[in-house]
């Protein structure tokens, strides 16, 4: 038996305004004048000076502003290299993306494209990636998707959606600054968030469940508790639980995988272009049979917070479409087996699963 040998995030620092240290993070980094930072920074930052001033600007340094209406697809992550490379004769000093999860991809994924030829298409999978990419650092603004330490960087391509999963993806530096949580909508805080829940729901009830993930796991879970079920409001105190939680589930499904809402989102995700979390609470609503308990909690907060969860989003799909879905969630064999173990073919077949959709 091998075991896995997983990369994690070198250096990190946590606290409420530790985003004004970024000057002194990074300028031990920077090479020379063609060689600049550039930040790719989520637009609905554009014109807040509150955080914008701050960025530490010096020289040639860039901010590009990216919107997260759309997960991030191949050819964007291709374009934002060219333009780079385009700009200036050497690679740059180093890649910081300040966002969700939607940034951080982009950010992992444009320092990995710099110093890997062709097409980021072509490295959607495991292990593809062979040379180390630039410096790069990961700043969230909302909390839950675990990207922050996470090992891949999530994709649509032409043919797929899958992540960059390679030991050369992890930042090489995390910022965690609660501050910047200020101002997330109340809808998007909770899908974002319950991202996170459902990573330790899957992660926790799974068959690759091991003391590593576990201990991870159990922690995010006991944090996303507090925040979603003991609290009324979205407190500073919520803030810092939500950043933590966050990362320690993300941590957890490194050492094991998640299940069938994650399964089921993404064939939602590559059809309708459902963004994660929305569709990972669309389908995990549905999703009683499979984890009866994590629902009901789920659903629990769902009313304590008054948050809407779409309905009726499959209601007029054709029969070629329902196929798609269900061929994407097929796909992923490893979430199956660790949901439900080795003979998982037997409950989910594709009526099973047609059946599961179309009450969504
Ligand atoms: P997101 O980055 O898509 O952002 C969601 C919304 O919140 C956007 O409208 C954004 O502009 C807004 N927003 C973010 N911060 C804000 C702030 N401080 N104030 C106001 N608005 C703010 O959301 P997400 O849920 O964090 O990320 C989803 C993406 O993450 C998907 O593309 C998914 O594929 C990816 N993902 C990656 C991993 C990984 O391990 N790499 C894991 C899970 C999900
Ligand atoms: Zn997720």
């Amino acid at each position: 038996m091998s075991f896995r040998n997983f990369p994690m995030v070198p250096r990190v620092v946590f606290g409420r305004g530790s985003f004004n240290q970024l000057e002194e993070i990074l300028e031990p980094k920077r090479g020379n004048n063609e060689s600049p930072f550039i930040y790719l920074v989520d637009d609905v930052f554009k014109g807040k000076e509150s955080l914008i001033s701050r960025i530490p600007l010096k020289g040639n340094d860039q901010v590009i502003y990216i919107s997260a209406d759309e997960e991030p697809k191949t050819i964007y992550v291709d374009a934002i290299r060219d333009d780079i490379a385009k700009q200036f004769s050497e690679v740059p000093s180093g890649i910081i993306g300040i966002g969700g999860g939607t940034l951080l991809d982009y950010a992992k994924a444009v320092a990995l494209m710099l110093t890997n030829p062709g097409s980021s298409a072509d490295y959607q999978g495991w292990d593809l990636v062979n040379n180390e990419g630039v410096y790069h650092v990961g700043i969230p603004t909302i909390s839950g998707t675990g990207a922050e330490v996470s090992r891949t960087t999530v994709l649509t391509g032409p043919e797929r959606k899958l992540g960059m999963n390679s030991d050369y993806t992890p930042f090489d530096q995390v910022v965690l600054d609660p501050e910047l949580l200020d101002g997330v909508p109340k809808n998007q805080w909770f899908y974002t968030g319950m991202d996170c829940y459902i990573h330790c729901i899957e992660s926790l009830t799974g068959t690759y469940l091991n003391a590593f993930s576990q201990s991870y796991g159990e922690k995010s879970l006991d944090l996303c508790r507090e925040v979603y079920l003991e609290k009324d409001e979205i407190d500073e105190d919520s803030q810092d639980k939500l950043m933590m939680a966050s990362w320690h589930g993300g941590m957890s499904i490194a050492y094991s995988q998640v299940g069938v809402a994650h399964a089921m989102s993404y064939g939602l995700s590559y059809l309708l272009g459902t963004k994660h979390g929305v569709g990972n609470c669309i389908v995990f609503d549905q999703l009683e049979e499979f984890y009866p308990e994590g629902v009901k909690e789920f659903k629990q907060m769902v009313v304590k917070h008054g948050i809407d969860i779409p309905k009726g989003l499959c209601k007029d799909l054709t029969d070629e479409q329902f196929d798609t879905m269900i061929d994407v969630a097929l796909s992923l064999v490893p979430l199956w087996e660790n949901a439900l173990g080795k003979d998982w073919q037997k409950t989910i077949t594709r009526e099973k699963l047609r059946s599961m959709y179309e009450m969504m």
